[in-house]
């Protein structure tokens, strides 16, 4: 039957095509339905969404998605802190509790606590800051100097394949605490933020924060 119905319509594909070229709108069933000129509008506006949707995927940080529930717990502010974390940490020495695995003159490494990735640092002035401008030309170099210090020591103790450097200034600029200014320092490997290692079943590494203190700790006691 079915080769049948497929042999019947393949004969008459031009008296088809004469049809709709004849009715227009009638063989799309818009006249029958009473959709007329508003369905028209509607269809066409499906249409501009459709590429408007596809005019989006260009975009590939849409497509980066990392499920971290314990994050949600931050963002929604289900934790909160008493005063500023950073200056608890500017305040005290290195220690596993503040995750400050180091301090240079005016500046100082923090493990991540929510971190996006392995080794997730940052790294800020001591003092409590959230303006670049404010930061004298001596403290902007230090924490500039830092910065390039913690690159070459994730470079070398975890080995990835890039690095996002970011600073987020203000609050709409995603900053989580706006009025102590932080550079983001996230080492990154092909594949760890998307769900094709899932798929493959391997796993993406996330060491604990123990172990990641610990590495960068002796790192920086070590190098000259
Ligand atoms: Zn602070």
């Amino acid at each position: 039957m079915i080769e049948k119905t497929r042999a019947r319509k393949s004969t008459k594909p031009g008296a088809k095509k004469k049809g709709l070229k004849k009715s227009g709108l009638k063989k799309s069933g818009l006249k029958k339905s009473g959709l007329k000129k508003s369905g028209l509008k509607k269809l066409a506006l499906k249409k501009s969404a459709l590429n408007l949707a596809i005019g989006k995927e260009i975009w590939p940080s849409e497509h980066d998605v990392l499920f971290r529930p314990d994050r949600l717990k931050y963002v929604r502010k289900l934790i909160r802190t008493e005063g500023c974390v950073f200056c608890t940490a500017a305040n005290s020495g290195p220690s596993l509790e503040t995750l400050c695995f180091f301090k240079s003159k005016h500046s100082m490494a923090v493990l991540n606590k929510y971190p996006y990735n392995s080794g997730h640092v940052l790294v800020l002035p001591q003092g409590h800051c959230g303006d670049i401008l404010s930061l004298s030309s001596e403290q902007f170099h230090d924490l500039n100097d830092l910065v390039r210090e913690v690159v070459k020591a994730l470079q070398s103790l975890y080995e990835p394949g890039g690095l996002n450097l970011g600073l987020n200034l203000g609050a709409v600029a995603g900053a989580g605490i706006p009025g102590h200014l932080h550079y983001h320092v996230i080492p990154r490997w092909t594949g760890d933020l998307n769900f094709l290692p899932l798929i493959a079943e391997s796993k993406v590494v996330v060491e604990n924060l123990e172990v990641s203190f610990d590495r960068l700790l002796r790192y920086f006691k070590a190098r000259k």
